[in-house]
């Protein structure tokens, strides 16, 4: 398969911030994130097994997903998260492979928060890159952006890899710990050696 990078994070690392600075350097961005959205929007293709297995409870008046109702379920309930991502998976891998098949550019990024926590990815990318960032940071950038006090943030992460697990599963490592000036080089850096491992073909 084309060289592609598995790009993953904590929450609130800069996961999004990042992908967006290689996709402006010619990089092929696909979003695991923005896929799962699309597929439980109004008409979307996950939208008639969430319908059958989960309820019209967890139908939306706009046809979509209701996220919040969902978000809480799976939350609450490890069965209920197992039965929505067996719908969900499947559908964002061949979603993920079509839209890589007609990817434009030097190499893909696959933009995966678990990728870590999900097994097979690590076996689908040619190289994982983790955007790492202290706890503390993402605590606060989360609580900020999202309106959640210390206490909702630090339930999301105990969900999610811990730090060192994730710099472990790591061949690439980006720095995200304040500064944002300090982002840019290091892109640079990594762009470099992916455009170049890209071209040697591994
Ligand atoms: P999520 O997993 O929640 O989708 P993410 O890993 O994609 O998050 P971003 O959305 O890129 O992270 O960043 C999280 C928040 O932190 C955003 O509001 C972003 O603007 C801010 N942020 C990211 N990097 C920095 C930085 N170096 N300095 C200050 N703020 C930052």
């Amino acid at each position: 398969a084309a060289f592609s990078v598995g790009l993953t994070g904590g929450i609130g690392s800069g996961k999004t911030t990042v992908a967006n600075m290689f996709a402006a350097r010619g990089a092929a961005l696909i979003d695991t994130d923005q896929i799962a959205h699309a597929l439980t929007q109004p008409g979307g293709i996950a939208m008639p097994a969430i319908a059958t297995q989960f309820g019209a409870d967890f139908i939306a008046s706009t046809g979509a997903m209701d996220r919040a109702r969902m978000r809480a379920a799976v939350f609450a309930d490890p069965a209920a998260k197992k039965r929505l991502e067996a719908i969900l998976h499947p559908l964002i891998k061949s979603e993920c492979e079509r839209l890589a098949q007609q990817a434009q550019g030097p190499y893909r990024i696959f933009v995966v928060p678990l990728l870590v926590e999900s097994g097979n990815w690590k076996e689908r990318v040619s190289r994982v890159l983790v955007v790492d960032c202290p706890e503390q940071q993402q605590l606060l950038r989360v609580m900020d952006r999202n309106g959640l006090s210390e206490a909702e943030v630090r339930a999301i992460m105990a969900t999610q890899a811990t730090r060192a697990q994730r710099l472990a599963a790591a061949d690439d490592i980006l720095l995200n710990d304040g500064d944002p000036a300090a982002l840019d080089p290091q892109v640079e850096r990594l762009h470099a050696l992916y455009c170049s491992l890209a071209h040697a073909g591994t």
